[in-house]
């Protein structure tokens, strides 16, 4: 009997070992870090197939690069904007982007707009050149802005003469979709990615946890609080991320309002979308910092398909609704916290 207890003992034992050591209910964590579209970008998931699943989202990521950077004299958009007025042949993704940019530019009635380039390049936004370009240049620089002058004929781009395409606000929130689509083809069911800054998760932490997001404080260092999501997107926009300080000594931003070509100076320091769709959030964050407050509250009132966190230049977070149980302000930051809510 006693033979017995102990030969039962001994199995519980291994049994415990076992299950301690074996750690087959974690899924397998893979992560890559890279550059591409101009900026750092991390990806991290969860499952069997998780490392291909990077490699190929990776991949794709620096396919898509080579597609629409703007310097690269091989790259599609470059041939559009040197093609003189001529229809210019492109691939489904790049005419897929454009058909989704142009359908923002509608909605947000030219808040951003992929035309915007020569202004940018004016501003040396586009080469790290920068200057400040004077009225008169800019004047005339905004004849060349103008989402209407745009034609997309199936897979064709045909731009009026002088005008110029550019796809930085609107670029990585679609890269993170397309990656997205990847990594769930390959079975995964728990990823962060990280384009730079442009955030994109699928599912929740391999435990069941949300992911904790940091939102970043636009005035000074670290984080202004803190987001809790699962399979939701997450891109700010805010003019403290590029900027350059001209000869003047005022700082300029490198989002610009295309119905004056100036970087956007109205008491906005970050913008901040929560939806389903990466690509919605990259170019809404990019719109509503150009709108400003009172528009940007009055645009998520009229569309209803995405949160937001506004945060402004006198220390005042607006954040809407549907996150306002899901962000949590940092305990050292003294600034005021509005709810917006349905009218
Ligand atoms: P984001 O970081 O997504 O807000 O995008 C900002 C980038 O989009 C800038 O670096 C420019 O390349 C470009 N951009 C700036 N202003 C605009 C605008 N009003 N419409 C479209 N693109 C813009
Ligand atoms: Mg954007």
């Amino acid at each position: 009997m006693k033979r017995k207890t102990a030969i039962v003992l001994i199995f519980c034992v291994m049994l415990f070992i076992t299950a301690c050591s074996d750690n087959s209910s974690e899924p397998k964590k893979s992560s890559a870090d890279f550059f591409a579209m101009d900026t750092y970008m991390n990806i991290t998931a969860y499952g069997e197939n998780a490392k291909q699943a990077i490699s190929q989202a990776k991949k794709q990521i620096k396919h898509l690069d080579s597609l629409w950077s703007v310097t690269d004299e091989n790259s599609e958009i470059y041939a559009v904007n040197h093609s003189n007025g001529k229809p210019t042949e492109v691939s489904k993704e790049t005419a897929e982007l454009l058909t989704f940019s142009l359908k923002m530019s509608k909605r947000t009635k030219g808040a951003i707009d992929p035309t915007i380039y020569p202004i940018l390049n004016a501003w040396g936004f586009t080469t790290e050149k920068y200057r400040i370009p004077s009225q008169n240049e800019i004047k005339s620089l905004l004849k060349r802005v103008g989402y209407d002058k745009v034609r997309l004929i199936d897979n064709s781009i045909q731009l009026a003469s002088g005008i110029m395409l550019d796809f930085g606000a609107v670029g990585k929130g679609y890269a993170s979709e397309i990656s997205a689509e990847i990594l769930r083809n390959n079975g995964v069911s728990s990823a962060l990615l990280d384009l730079g800054g442009n955030i994109k998760t699928i599912g929740s932490k391999p435990d069941g946890s949300e992911w904790r997001l940091g939102v970043r404080n636009p005035k000074g260092k670290g984080n202004i609080g803190v987001l809790s999501v699962s399979d939701l997107a997450v891109v700010t926009s805010g003019n403290y991320e590029r900027y350059f300080t001209g000869k003047d000594g005022k700082t300029y931003g490198h989002i610009i309002d295309p119905a004056t070509g100036q970087p956007v100076e109205n008491g906005l320091l970050s913008v901040t979308i929560i939806a389903k769709d990466g690509k919605l959030c990259d170019a809404l964050s990019t719109s509503l910092f150009v709108m400003g407050l009172d528009k940007a509250i009055e645009h998520w009132r009229k569309y209803k398909d995405f949160d937001m966190i506004l945060i402004t230049d006198d220390e005042k977070i607006y954040l809407t609704n549907g996150v306002r149980d899901k962000f949590s302000v940092n305990k050292d930051n003294n600034v005021k916290v509005n709810v917006i809510n349905f009218k």
